[in-house]
């Protein structure tokens, strides 16, 4: 297995502005500039520095339990009848989900820039989960700022947090949900922007941060193109990954992105269908999606005429959010990936079927690139490869599945 887990040497972008064609940048107040500035340069210093590589993989393998492996999923191609499905097993990933090759790589860069206190912000609480995790781990300050109403709907993921160490900070304002967290995030990182380091969970918001959380999310793909390889003795035909602010996806992709001959392919959340406007496919239904500025950073984004962000809907708390990762706008525009969608009840068929037939509950977010496989693979010969990413799993999606199904 490679050593060097962080890929960097892929793509030239961002540009030194942080831009991937048209998209990304730093869209942020004055005050919150020289805050930006130190974190790409520790940033920059960091991955130059082979004890910080050597750091973060340690962890990675003694703690996270990568590499994470991957599995042929034998009874779902047999029963699809045409391309080999492969899935990279991230919900293998100690807290059962992606987001802790982030949190990890992040919180450690954190340290080394002497900020101890951590905030972060969460909706559904799997980042806040993550993040407590890793700052449980690290020793360090943890602070998680959740709207009022997501603290209500997610109770348990209150009490891993709190048993993590960190404290839960409810968010009062606006719609009370990870939107208005964002913003009390933000403001807190303006005020103690000396002793704090902001830890995001996606690959958005201004620059560095889309940059970086690829990179460290990187892992991913670095893993699975040596180990679809290994065990199939090609390159897969296409990689499949739901793609929520992007950050499991970008990691997919990243190691794959000068295969030509490999499709990469994002699946958005479809939610109750385009026609009944209550989804986040920001870049399906470009009647209500378009360019625009939201948390920093310049993407596609669901607004109303007048410029107001949409609320978004979907089953997966993780896909739920109305704009999407800066370098999957460019990467959709370059048509270097292709983007499409999977309904919630497309999700909730794929989350059953996965389970029956590879005894493997998926979360539903990544029911979502299941779905997709699902579609293609009948299509393609049997000698072809589909490699998908299993983003997390499923454990923490019950509850939702037990009410919805129930209503069915
Ligand atoms: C948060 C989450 C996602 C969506 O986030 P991305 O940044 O798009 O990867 C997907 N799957 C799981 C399991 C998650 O927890």
């Amino acid at each position: 297995m490679a050593e060097l887990y962080i890929r960097t040497d892929m793509t030239d972008l961002p540009d030194a502005r942080g831009y991937f064609g048209e998209f990304g940048g730093r869209f942020v107040p004055e005050t919150i500039m020289p805050a930006l500035d130190e974190l790409e340069r520790a940033y920059a210093e960091a991955i130059a520095d082979p004890q910080f590589h050597a750091e973060l993989s340690h962890l990675q393998r003694t703690y996270t339990g990568r590499p994470t492996p991957i599995t042929y999923a034998r009874r779902l191609s047999e029963a699809l009848g045409g391309a080999q499905v492969y899935l990279k097993r991230e919900d293998l990933a100690h807290t059962g989900a992606h987001k802790i090759n982030n949190a990890l790589g992040q919180g450690l860069l954190a340290k080394r820039m002497g900020k101890r206190r951590i905030i972060a912000e969460t909706g559904a609480g799997q980042h806040g989960v993550g993040t407590a995790t890793a700052m449980a781990l690290l020793g360090l300050e943890c602070h998680v700022y959740m709207g009022s109403v997501d603290i209500r709907r997610q109770q348990p993921n209150v009490f891993r947090m709190k048993l993590l160490g960190a404290e839960v900070i409810p968010v009062e304002s606006g719609s009370r949900t990870l939107k208005d967290a964002i913003n009390e995030a933000m403001r807190d990182w303006v005020t103690n922007v000396e002793t704090t380091f902001y830890l995001l969970g996606s690959a958005l918001g201004p620059h560095p941060y889309p940059m970086m959380v690829r990179d460290f999310q990187s892992v991913i793909g670095v893993e699975a193109r040596e180990q679809i390889q290994a065990q199939t003795g090609q390159l897969p035909d296409a990689c499949i990954a739901c793609v929520g602010g992007g950050s499991n996806a970008i990691g997919l992709f990243h190691a794959f992105r000068d295969d030509d001959a490999t499709e990469l392919i994002g699946v958005e959340a479809g939610g109750r269908g385009i026609e009944s406007k209550e989804h986040a496919a920001r870049f399906a239904d470009l009647d209500i999606s378009r360019p625009g500025i939201l948390h920093g950073t310049r993407s596609y984004v669901m607004q109303d005429d007048d410029g107001q962000i949409m609320e978004t809907h979907s089953i997966s708390a993780g896909l739920d959010y109305p704009s999407v990762g800066p370098e999957h706008a460019h990467l959709r525009r370059l048509e270097r990936a292709y983007y499409t969608l999977a309904t919630d009840e497309e999700a909730l068929e794929a989350f059953q079927v996965l389970s029956k037939l590879e005894g493997i509950i998926p979360a539903l977010e990544s029911a979502h690139a299941v779905a997709e496989a699902i579609k293609r693979a009948p299509t393609m010969p049997r000698d072809s490869v589909l490699l998908v990413n299993l983003s997390g799993r499923g454990d923490k999606d019950l509850d939702t599945v037990i009410n919805t199904l129930g209503d069915l």
